[in-house]
């Protein structure tokens, strides 16, 4: 016996469509047959939609359902890099860590102790925000 999937109405083994509706029920196993997993062969019940052992989709449904509801991979990531704005963040984040660097080593380089203080401060905030820019923009065109 096949139970059609669309209609529920009942059909005999060898039917390839519905008496009923003519949907096409050929893929739909026989009741009472078990369902082999081509994964892990795995035998399951009659109209198991995910296979008891590993998970695997059984049916056609259950793999659409299983695709349907992953989500897409890492949206933000791709929102992001996809933002109008997005070069010219890329720009200012490299720009500014850049011309606090140079600031530092010149700072660095002149006589006076309140200079080099200043220079040292400038040096590691810009090592400090262009690593972190650094990490954030890695990870976002890590995305496609
Ligand atoms: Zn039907
Ligand atoms: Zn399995």
């Amino acid at each position: 016996m096949k139970k059609c999937s669309g209609c529920l109405s009942e059909n005999s083994d060898d039917t390839r469509f519905c008496r009923s509706c003519g949907k096409d029920i050929s893929q739909i196993p026989v009741y009472g047959t078990l369902i082999q997993c081509p994964r892990c062969g795995n035998n399951n019940p009659y109209e198991t939609q995910f296979c008891g052992s590993c998970g695997q989709p059984l049916t056609q449904e259950a793999s659409n359902k299983l695709y349907a509801e992953k989500p897409p991979s890492d949206p933000w990531k791709v929102r992001a890099k996809n933002h109008p704005s997005y070069k010219q963040l890329t720009a200012i984040a490299i720009f500014l860590p850049g011309v606090g660097f140079i600031l530092g080593i010149v700072n660095l380089c002149k006589s006076t102790v309140l200079d080099r203080k200043l220079g040292e401060h400038l040096l590691a905030t810009s090592i400090l925000w262009g690593f972190l820019w650094g990490v954030v923009f890695l990870f976002i065109n890590m995305a496609s």
